[in-house]
């Protein structure tokens, strides 16, 4: 996963880009970037860990100009490595150019492979350079049409945001699986993953950027483009049930409220006998107060969670169980002692952490664990951003409910069903990515190898 944010028009880019990139911490935490342009040149500041490591009042006031992109990284394709740290800056012929993208582009292996034997030098290992490397050999005069013709031979997901003197782009691929929304203050455009960026700056949210959409800010105002194919909507459910901030609208939608609306209907269908709900903090946070206001039942932190553990250098010994967990969470013993307690998360990926959780809350003496998820198992793994194991790593993939309730230790365990999350999450009649609880990829291949998509294929889709 990672977040983005484009700024044009604002005499302080690069300090609106850098608070940006602060509300969109939670996108990505392994490294940031800014790229700021004084319509001349483009100057760029990138590094690993977070926002606040990478930039200093000095830096920024290094990075001069009124338009900016940003970006936060949490690696899906490509290593952890300082050159994969994004924006992207190059110059080719047509002038400098800096890009920062979020989503996975399915098809740029091949496409890459290609191009490499085509005699092109890769300077990182992210799918995202293969995007600047395209619009560099597309024999068109303007970089906002080599942008667009290069997208055209991508598939997969793509939020993207991207600077040249005098201009900001931002895209969106057809099947709009990441947001984007364009927003507005002191008037100049903010472009960002969320509107929880708008937020921060005190700017307005606008729009949305639709899907399959390029719009274009400059001195004449924000100019838009459907340069794509028209395709079925595919927005990517998981940034309501987990990744997207709770304050945050994504896809048009409140995602506290969703998020409430997927923890009622879990009661629903999974009411637990209980005498207390507990969320696993944060990502349980909203839907336990959906399910315990269904419920009737009392909403208690049961579980504290410490914002502060950053990367600690210690390692868990035998000695001191469940350490790697209790470092992050501690059970509050006065209210789950003795108590049957409803333990609600948003989504179980490998099992591991949550079995640590449950014997947690029974180390503080709950009488009786029920577990509770907010989305369906996680059978599949994700091609389109987020940052999920491998099938074979997903406890779901491998093992039915009763299976997994034995591992994880819990008197009960259950999950929302498909048909429920949708009803609570989708809105009507619209089209989603479910492809990590269902396994249906939205975008096809003609071959289950990932990589058989290349740029002189023209069977795509
Ligand atoms: P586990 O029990 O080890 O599968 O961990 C479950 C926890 O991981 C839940 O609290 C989820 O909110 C969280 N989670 C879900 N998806 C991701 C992801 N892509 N990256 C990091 N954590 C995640």
């Amino acid at each position: 996963m990672c977040g983005v944010v484009g700024i044009f028009g604002h005499p302080e880019a690069s300090t609106l880009a850098y608070l940006s990139l602060y509300a969109l911490q939670h996108r990505g935490q392994e490294s940031a970037g800014i790229v700021t342009t004084d319509g001349d040149t483009l100057i760029r500041h990138a590094g690993m860990g977070l926002v606040a490591d990478v930039f200093s009042r000095d830096v920024l006031s290094a990075l001069p100009g009124n338009a900016a992109i940003g970006h936060v990284r949490y690696s899906t394709a490509g290593d952890s490595h300082r050159s994969n740290a994004q924006p992207f800056l190059l110059r080719h012929h047509r002038g400098p150019i800096a890009i920062a993208h979020n989503g996975n582009l399915v098809n740029a292996a091949l496409i890459r492979e290609e191009l490499e034997a085509g005699g092109s030098i890769f300077q990182t290992t992210s799918d995202t350079e293969v995007v600047l490397h395209l619009a560099a050999r597309t024999p068109v005069a303007d970089i906002v049409d080599a942008l667009a013709e290069s997208l055209r031979h991508l598939r997969g997901a793509y939020s993207l945001v991207a600077v040249v003197p005098g201009r900001l782009i931002a895209a969106r691929d057809p099947l709009g699986f990441r947001p984007l929304s364009v927003g507005r203050v002191d008037g100049a455009w903010v472009i960002a993953s969320e509107s929880c960026a708008f937020d921060l700056l005190g700017a307005e949210y606008v729009r949305d950027v639709e899907r399959g959409e390029v719009v274009v800010a400059d001195v004449g105002g924000l100019h838009s483009f459907k340069p794509f194919e028209d395709d079925r909507p595919a927005p990517c459910l998981f940034e309501h049930v987990y990744f997207a901030r709770p304050d945050s609208r994504v896809f048009g939608e409140s995602v506290q409220a969703v998020r409430k609306r997927l923890g009622a209907q879990l009661w629903e269908e999974q009411p637990a006998d209980a005498e207390v709900v507990t969320p696993v903090p944060d990502s349980g946070m909203y839907a336990a107060m959906g399910y315990a206001h269904a419920a009737g039942l009392p909403f208690e932190m049961g579980l504290v969670r410490n914002h502060y553990i950053g990367r600690t250098f210690i390692e868990p010994s035998q000695q001191i169980r469940n350490f790697g967990v209790r470092i992050k969470l501690n059970p509050v013993r006065e209210i789950l002692a003795g108590r049957r307690v409803a333990l609600i998360d948003d989504s179980i990926v490998r099992g591991t952490t949550s079995r640590k959780i449950v014997q947690l809350c029974r180390d503080a003496g709950a009488k009786e664990v029920h577990v509770r998820v907010s989305s369906p198992p996680t059978r599949g793994s994700c091609r389109y951003g987020i940052d999920t194991p491998v099938a074979e790593e997903l406890v779901a993939a491998r093992h039915g409910v009763e299976e997994i309730r034995s591992f994880l230790g819990a008197d009960s365990l259950g999950y929302l069903s498909m048909e429920g999350m949708l009803r609570a999450a989708q809105k009507e009649g619209d089209d989603v990515c479910s492809a990590c609880w269902s396994n249906e990829q939205p975008v096809k291949l003609p071959r289950a190898d990932t990589r058989q998509l290349g740029l002189f294929d023209k069977t795509v889709r």
